[in-house]
C-alpha cells in the first residue's frame, strides 16, 4: 500500500504536551491557543485533545474560528476568548454561541454590551503595538468600562490581557510592568477583573513573572520550542505534526542534467529522483529546494530543484527506494525523523511559519 501524503498529527503528543506544560505553568492556568486552523494542525481535532486533556480555556484569533469550534461541537464547558476583530463585528454570535471577546477599543466594547455579551477581556497594548488599546487610550476605555459593569447587570470585565513581543528579557518585564499600570488604571475605576494574562510560549517557560493567572500557550502544545537554542526535547515536549508523502514516481537522471524549473541544481553524477505531490500550493515554499532534506527509511536524501506548485524532487541516488514508499518531511526527531527546524532555518524563517502554512488542501489525520 502506498504511504500517506499528508500531514499526521499525534493526539497522544498534544495530550503529553499540554500535561507538560500546564505543570510547568501551574498554579496559572492554561489557554491553549488554536488560532490558524491550530497552527496548522486542524484547529477542531487540536481542541477536542486539548479539552479532552482538560484544557479549560481555548483561544483563537477572531470570532469566525471561535463559532467554528463550536459549530463541532466543542461545548460552552471548554470557554473560547477571541481577540482579533473585524471593524464592523457585532458580537452577536460571540453571545449567542457562548464566545467570550477580547475587546480593544470604547467602540468594541460598547458593541459588545449592546449584543449582551455576559464577559469580555480587555486587551492592553504594551508594546507590541498590535490590536490592543494602547495607554493614552486607557483612560477612556476603563471609564467606558465603569460605567457598563455599574449596576453589575450588564457584560463583566472578567479578564484583561495583553501580549509579549518576547524582544527581550528586559522588555516583556517592561510590558508586564506596563500591565500592572494598567490593572492601576482599572482598579482605580473600581474594576478588578478575575484572570489577567500575558504571557505566551516563551514567556510561560522562560519568564515565570510574566505568567500571572492564564499562560495563552500555543507552540509548546504542539510540541515545538519558541527559542532558537531549545529543542523540543530540550523542553520535555513532542512535536505533534508529521508530514510525510508517497513517491510517486522515480526518474533515472544521467549525469549533468538540469532538473525542475529553472535548473537551479544538476545530477553531478548518473542518479534517481523520487518525485513527490506536494509544492508551494500547498504551503511549501519554493525555496526550500536545495535547502532541506527528508528521511526514507533510516537515510537522509536532499530536496533538489526548485519546488514547483504541487511537486518536489528528492535526490535518491542508488538508494532502495520505490514507487508508494514513505517520505518523511518533518516529525519527532526523538523518532529519527527532519525537525521542522530544518526546513524554517532552509528559508530564514521560524518553526511557527513553518507549520501553520500546511496548507487547507493537504489532507490531515489524527493518530
Ligand atoms: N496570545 C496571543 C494574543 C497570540 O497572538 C498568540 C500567538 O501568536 C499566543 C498567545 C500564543 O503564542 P505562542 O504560540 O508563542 O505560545
Amino acid at each position: 500500500m502506498s504511504a500517506f501524503t499528508g500531514v499526521t498529527v499525534d493526539r497522544e503528543a498534544l495530550i503529553a504536551n499540554y500535561a507538560t506544560v500546564a505543570e510547568q505553568v501551574a498554579p496559572s492556568g492554561v489557554v491553549a491557543v488554536v488560532k490558524a486552523d491550530g497552527y496548522g494542525h486542524g484547529a477542531v481535532e487540536v481542541a477536542r485533545a486539548l479539552a479532552d486533556a482538560g484544557a479549560d480555556w481555548l483561544g483563537v484569533a477572531d470570532l469566525d474560528e471561535a463559532v467554528a469550534l463550536r459549530q463541532a461541537g466543542i461545548d460552552e464547558g471548554v470557554r473560547i476568548l477571541a481577540w482579533l476583530h473585524s471593524p464592523d463585528e457585532d458580537f452577536r454570535r460571540a453571545a449567542q454561541y457562548g464566545i467570550t471577546p477580547a475587546v480593544s477599543s470604547v467602540e468594541q466594547l460598547s458593541t459588545a454590551a449592546d449584543a449582551d455579551v455576559p464577559a469580555v477581556h480587555l486587551v492592553v497594548d504594551t508594546g507590541l503595538s498590535r490590536n490592543g488599546a494602547v495607554e493614552s487610550e486607557w483612560p477612556e476605555l476603563f471609564a467606558t468600562a465603569a460605567a457598563l459593569t455599574r449596576g453589575g447587570d450588564r457584560t463583566r470585565i472578567e479578564g484583561v490581557m495583553s501580549h509579549l513581543s518576547n524582544a527581550s528579557r528586559s522588555d516583556d518585564l517592561d510590558q508586564d510592568a506596563a500591565l500592572q499600570r494598567a490593572l492601576d488604571g482599572l482598579a482605580a475605576v473600581g474594576i478588578r477583573p478575575d484572570v489577567v494574562h500575558l504571557a505566551a510560549s516563551a514567556g510561560s517557560l522562560a519568564l515565570p513573572e510574566t505568567r500571572r493567572d492564564l499562560a495563552r500557550v500555543g507552540l509548546a502544545l504542539y510540541g515545538l520550542s519558541p527559542f532558537p537554542d531549545r529543542t523540543s526535547a530540550d523542553l520535555g515536549l513532542r512535536p505533534a505534526m508529521r508530514v510525510t508523502a508517497a513517491v510517486l514516481r522515480t526518474i533515472a537522471v544521467p549525469a549533468g542534467d538540469g532538473v525542475s524549473y529553472g535548473y537551479t541544481w544538476r545530477a553531478e553524477q548518473d542518479t534517481r529522483l523520487a518525485v513527490i505531490g506536494l509544492g508551494y500550493a500547498d504551503g511549501f515554499d519554493r525555496a526550500y529546494g536545495n535547502h532541506v532534506s527528508v528521511r526514507i527509511g533510516d537515510r537522509r536524501f536532499p530536496v533538489v530543484g526548485r519546488v514547483a506548485m504541487n511537486a518536489m524532487h528528492v535526490d535518491i541516488g542508488d538508494a532502495d527506494v520505490a514507487v508508494g514508499d514513505e517520505v518523511v518531511l518533518w516529525g519527532d526527531p526523538a523518532n529519527g525523523d527532519p525537525a521542522v527546524e530544518e526546513w524554517a532555518d532552509a528559508i530564514g524563517t521560524i518553526n511557527y511559519e513553518v507549520v501553520a502554512r500546511v496548507g487547507r488542501s493537504v489532507e490531515r489525520r489524527t493518530t
